[in-house]
């Protein structure tokens, strides 16, 4: 039974002429699928429909080859052709009686059109957005005609496919409309360039285009970022971000408002917390009578049900909520939002779009494996046989596989050296910015706390003897080791294939001493060959400490990898705002005589830093001894009745956090199943030829 207080949750919204069954709005977002994997795509979004989201949206979706965003792979309505990729995802969304939104655009300078190779255009002539050494030209009137029947074009497409929400899309500095709004691209000196009203024509020009095309049976939405947070340059929510919602006002049937660009839209949990968008966004409900969707990271009720009551929002958008947990809304209904797996704000998600592979969330481990290994969220087959499991460790691959094989119906029995369970991610939430990552271990802990099947027992670091005894006295027949993983000592990296050499004249630790003992006096150097976050991160733990810190990386950036969170540049920023001297491009040679020796990767140039401490951010080695000793006694788990011995996540091969989390469900969901090593695990989606 649902909490009457959450009861607005699910009041109808009417836009334009259609009617959301509820306030739960899947605003667009990238898949890293999109046109190359049209029913993953189109399953994906089907979950969310089914989980309760009253409308669900594409990503954005390129409506012309010189638009084309290739090698992402984005939505594609080029042609006919592309008509029935797109009604899959209709199709899935409407059979749980949701409306289906989609994203139209041209991206302008943004695309770089590598597969198209048409031209690029642009609202003014710039090098466009990619590092293509590529420049895009000023579009004329023709160009601008020609862009406003193609998004007609689209539209009618669109609505022919069975969409019935269609948007004109304006954020993110990623589409032409709002390149041409923005004064920090429009350079244009005719009726669209120069003042604010100019600007705004092509867009308003847009809107009535979509609205006679297909206003009388669809929604029309106006996706616009009114903020871009480049100061004065740019669009601000209180001056001209504030303009243009009140010229456009009543214009479309919803308006869905956000900032610019991507990576100050989808801010991660380490910048940035729960409604963070509400300070620019707000104002938007004053100004027009149109409902208002916006999003903010929302997972809370509570928070959910403030933003309407306070008039802030009518609809509660999200992309990572909707990612991390499709079944949300489905969860507040029946009045079980404790079973809600809350995004933790990572942006491993992101990391999909933009390494152009399918997407993965650090909470859900089903995303994007609906269609091609048929996982549901929130169903899971039953167990096939009354065999016991014994998991040693309660990290997130450990507790995943323990929660997920305890809903299937097996005994399990969970053994943690800590006094604690979550593993690292215990550890890792602990340092600045990174506490929301405990939903982790939270979300399975609380599950299995309610699973009569799964016990988990701390202060119990077995050895291998101890494992054939537990399994022998418990009659268990599988054994899981889930050990994890620590940071490698000497140094041995993607750089330094043998120990970095050191003389032992500097105090030498790794993230593991840090988040133990939590501190480090004098000069300290961070050594980030890892290149993910927690180079950076351990920097800045220790920096806001007091200590004098350099980080030293062979990267060209800090935290490189982060690019693909969209967190580089605020990591960066951060860094140099508490002090933290950054040497990138340079490899440690050597640790001599309290200095620390490094190198420039290219032209071998040497410098020196003097040290109390140098924090070795390199390599993980698999905590496997256990697993080893086991696998090297046959007979010894022949007698014990071990029927299975398997290693999953950091203690087979560390990786992410969702990494760990997924190899735990997927070991739960093919335990007891006959698995073909020789064939592909899942199903492909083929070109018809
Ligand atoms: P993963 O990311 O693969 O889940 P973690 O390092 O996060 O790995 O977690 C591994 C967990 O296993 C840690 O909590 C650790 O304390 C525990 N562990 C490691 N070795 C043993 C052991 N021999 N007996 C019991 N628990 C162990
Ligand atoms: Fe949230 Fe991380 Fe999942 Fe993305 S990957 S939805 S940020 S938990």
């Amino acid at each position: 039974m649902r909490d009457s207080r959450y009861d607005i949750l699910f009041e109808p919204v009417k836009i334009g002429p259609v009617t959301a069954r509820n306030r739960f709005f899947q605003v667009p977002h990238c898949s890293g699928m999109g046109h190359a994997y049209p029913r993953a795509e189109a399953a994906m979004r089907g979950m969310k429909a089914e989980g309760g989201w009253a409308v669900v949206s594409t990503q954005e979706t390129e409506i012309h080859p010189s638009s084309d965003f290739s090698p992402y792979s984005e939505g594609r309505l080029w042609d006919k052709g592309d008509m029935k990729r797109m009604a899959l995802m209709v199709e899935a969304v409407h059979a749980h009686d949701s409306l289906a939104a989609i994203e139209i655009t041209h991206n302008g300078h943004a695309g770089s059109n590598r597969h198209s190779r048409l031209p690029s255009m642009a609202v003014s002539e710039m090098i466009i957005d990619s590092h293509d050494p590529v420049q895009s030209y000023a579009m004329t009137r023709r160009d601008i005609a020609n862009y406003r029947r193609w998004h007609r074009t689209a539209a009618l497409r669109s609505r022919e496919i069975g969409f019935d929400i269609v948007y004109v899309y304006a954020g993110h500095d990623l589409s032409l409309l709002m390149h041409f709004v923005s004064r920090n691209r429009n350079r244009r000196t005719d009726e669209y360039g120069g003042c604010l009203e100019n600007r705004v024509r092509l867009l308003r020009e847009v809107l009535e285009d979509t609205r006679n095309c297909v206003g009388d049976t669809c929604g029309i939405a106006l996706r616009f970022a009114v903020d871009e947070l480049i100061g004065p340059d740019g669009l601000l929510c209180d001056a001209e971000g504030r303009e243009v919602v009140e010229m456009l006002a009543e214009y479309p049937d919803i308006w869905d408002v956000n900032i610019s660009d991507w990576k100050n839209d989808s801010q991660t949990s380490r910048f940035s917390s729960e409604g963070f968008q509400e300070p620019y966004t707000a104002f938007v409900k004053q100004v027009t009578g149109k409902p208002v969707v916006g999003v903010g990271r929302f997972t809370s009720p509570d928070t959910m049900v403030s933003q309407i009551r306070r008039g802030i929002l009518d609809m509660i958008g999200a992309a990572r909520p909707s990612i991390a947990d499709p079944f949300l809304p489905d969860k507040i209904e029946q009045g079980r939002p404790e079973d809600i797996r809350e995004c933790i704000g990572c942006n491993i998600c992101v990391s999909g779009d933009m390494t152009i592979s399918p997407m993965r969330c650090t909470q859900n481990p089903t995303m994007a494996e609906e269609y091609r290994r048929n996982w549901h969220p929130e169903r899971i087959p039953k167990a096939r046989s009354a065999d016991g499991v014994l998991c040693i460790g309660a990290g997130p691959s450990g507790l995943e596989a323990a929660m997920s094989l305890g809903r299937r119906g097996y005994r399990v029995v969970v053994a943690e050296a800590r006094d604690m369970a979550g593993g690292r991610v215990l550890l890792e939430s602990r340092l600045p910015g990174l506490a929301a990552w405990k939903r982790v271990m939270d979300y399975r802990i609380g599950q299995i706390d309610r699973l009569d099947n799964v016990e988990i027992h701390l202060n119990s670091g077995l050895d291998s003897s101890q494992v054939l005894e537990f399994a022998r006295e418990l009659d268990i027949r599988h054994v899981l080791c889930a050990t994890g993983s620590q940071w490698d000592r000497e140094g041995i990296g993607r750089e330094h294939p043998d120990p970095i050499p050191s003389d032992g004249s500097v105090t030498t630790l790794t993230p593991d001493d840090i988040m133990e003992t939590g501190h480090v006096t004098g000069n300290a150097v961070v050594y980030d060959d890892d290149h993910y976050y927690m180079g950076g991160v351990i920097a800045e733990a220790l920096a806001t400490q007091g200590t004098n810190v350099t980080l030293a990386t062979p990267a060209a950036d800090v935290s490189s990898w982060t690019h693909n969170t969209l967190e580089q540049g605020f990591i960066e920023r951060r860094l140099h705002d508490i002090g933290v001297d950054i040497v990138e491009k340079h490899r440690m040679a050597g640790i001599r005589d309290g200095k620390v020796r490094l190198e420039h990767v290219s032209s071998l140039k040497p410098c020196t830093i003097d040290v109390d401490s140098v924090i070795l951010v390199t390599a993980r080695r698999p905590l496997c001894d256990l697993y080893f000793g086991l696998e090297l006694n046959p007979d010894g788990r022949r007698e014990a009745g071990i029927a299975s011995l398997t290693r999953i996540g950091d203690c087979l091969a560390p990786a992410t956090i969702a990494s760990a989390v997924y190899a735990g469900h997927l070991y739960a969901r093919d335990f007891d199943q006959e698995i073909d090593i020789d064939s592909v695990p899942y199903r492909r989606e083929y070109i018809k030829i």
